[in-house]
């Protein structure tokens, strides 16, 4: 499985990632990261309903496997597998 998810640009404050949709794989969506806005995605679902969406938990995910990849030195195929 290809992930979705990928870290399009960062800087100090913010990380801009795109979320490839797996319904429709010409669909991208935008999420960013702020650290002090926190997540925001650019799809329909959160405009209007301001929950989080589906996008943000693959990138909450993303981040939390990148995480234990540094804490663990192992690679991505490894942990997802699991
Ligand atoms: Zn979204």
């Amino acid at each position: 499985m290809v992930c979705p998810v990928s870290i399009i640009e960062s800087t100090d404050t913010t990380i801009h990632f795109e979320v490839r949709s797996e319904s429709r794989p010409d669909i991208i969506h935008d999420v960013y990261f702020d650290v002090e806005n926190g997540y925001y995605c650019g799809c329909e679902q959160y405009h209007f309903r301001k929950v989080e969406c589906k996008h943000m938990r693959l990138v909450k995910e993303y981040m939390n496997q990148l995480n234990t990849l540094m804490q663990t030195g192992q690679t991505f195929e490894e942990i997802r597998y699991k």
